[in-house]
């Protein structure tokens, strides 16, 4: 294949094609160094530069002040599923965790290993087609966080507006929706993302912590897992993922070139809009797993009338340059993931494949 294609993959996903085209113009010699970011000490005058920049760069996308700081970690955002609790749940603390997702719940798992947890919401039933609502969210008393997942890339579902619990710590599993659209990070203690989706190539795993929660994280847990220790460091306790913090910071420059969050968003909703008015006047050939009102702009989670059809679905689709669109196995059907990245022109594609193939099966 010589073209590139429509990638709808939900991670590893698709990023902007002028990010790949500078990484390739800065590959074998970044900058006048002689040698690309690869290969490059992590202690040099040139890392520390792309490391430094790569978290203002995220501050500011993020509209964050001097209070917070952004943490460049390995290990996935499942490696926080640990951590988080490591950090900040200590005995005789009760952290609460709300379920929409396989992903929601696996962060309920981990932290249920490290101490006490509350589910404060969760909307299995149905099979996470939904958001719970404010009122059906139960907390405990005084619980250590509230941890939220807030898109559930399996599922497609997303939190249309975040909740707001006052002084105790909102933490939230971002991986799927970062920078997605405008909304106030000075809510929240903690943001946690695996880049391989809205931020970059995986190996890296952005973390946005508050300066009063890095004050109090647990110092008495192994040094790799100490949010403290990586923010004194600067992300450079030991050698960071280099190459995939570079990556990261040529996508938030592509980003605030775009025009921010806010023109991010804009885009985001045209381009989900443009599949979800398929399926909404598609008279029940297609049917989306998500509930209107918590439908994800990110990951677009539909069903076809049988299996066959959906099999077909994938495989015409791929003949035509959009791979990626076979769903999660705990769903079925189909899945479009649409990141920032992903072209107008990839969702209109999509759009006019689901019409054609309408018609001919319809
Ligand atoms: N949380 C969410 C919402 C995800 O979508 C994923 C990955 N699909 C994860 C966590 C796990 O991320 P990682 O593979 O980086 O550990």
């Amino acid at each position: 294949m010589t073209e590139r294609v429509f990638n709808f993959n939900a991670g590893p996903a698709t990023l902007p094609l002028p990010v790949l085209e500078e990484a390739q113009r800065e590959m074998l010699n970044y900058r006048g160094s002689g040698m690309s970011v690869m290969e490059m000490s992590h202690r040099s005058k040139e890392y520390e530069a792309i490391n430094n920049e790569a978290e203002a760069n995220m501050k500011e996308l993020l509209g964050l002040g001097d209070n917070y700081r952004v943490l460049f970690l390995q290990g996935g955002a499942s490696t926080q599923f640990a951590m988080v609790p490591m950090n900040f749940l200590q005995a005789g603390q009760r952290a609460d965790y709300i379920l929409t997702g396989s992903w929601s719940e696996k962060a309920q798992k981990e932290a249920a290993k490290l101490g006490q947890t509350h589910i404060a919401a969760t909307t299995q039933e149905g099979n996470y087609k939904r958001i719970p609502s404010l009122e059906e969210i139960q907390l405990s008393e005084a619980p250590a966080y509230v941890h939220i997942t807030s898109n559930n890339t399996i599922f497609g579902t997303q939190w249309q507006s975040f909740p707001d619990f006052g002084d105790i710590p909102l933490v939230a599993d971002m991986s799927s929706d970062i920078l997605c659209k405008l909304f106030d990070a000075n809510k929240f203690a903690l943001i946690y993302a695996g880049a391989q989706k809205n931020l970059g190539p995986s190996g890296v795993t952005v973390v946005v912590i508050r300066q009063d929660m890095i004050e109090k994280a647990a110092t008495n847990i192994p040094t790799m897992l100490r949010y403290d220790i990586h923010a004194k460091n600067n992300s450079l306790y030991n050698t960071p993922p280099s190459y995939s913090v570079y990556m990261v910071n040529l996508v938030l420059k592509w980003l605030k070139a775009q025009g921010g969050l806010a023109a991010m968003e804009q885009r985001n909703l045209e381009k989900a809009a443009l599949i979800y008015d398929v399926i909404d006047n598609s008279n029940g050939f297609y049917t989306g797993h998500a509930d209107k009102d918590s439908r994800s702009t990110m990951n677009i989670t539909f069903r076809l009338p049988n299996e066959d059809l959906e099999k077909t679905f994938a495989s015409e689709a791929t003949k035509q340059g959009m791979i990626g669109l076979k769903g999660h196995r705990s769903v079925g059907g189909m899945r479009a993931s649409t990141y920032n990245a992903m072209s107008r022109e990839g969702c209109q594609a999509l759009s006019d494949f689901m019409k054609e193939f309408m018609r001919k099966n319809g």
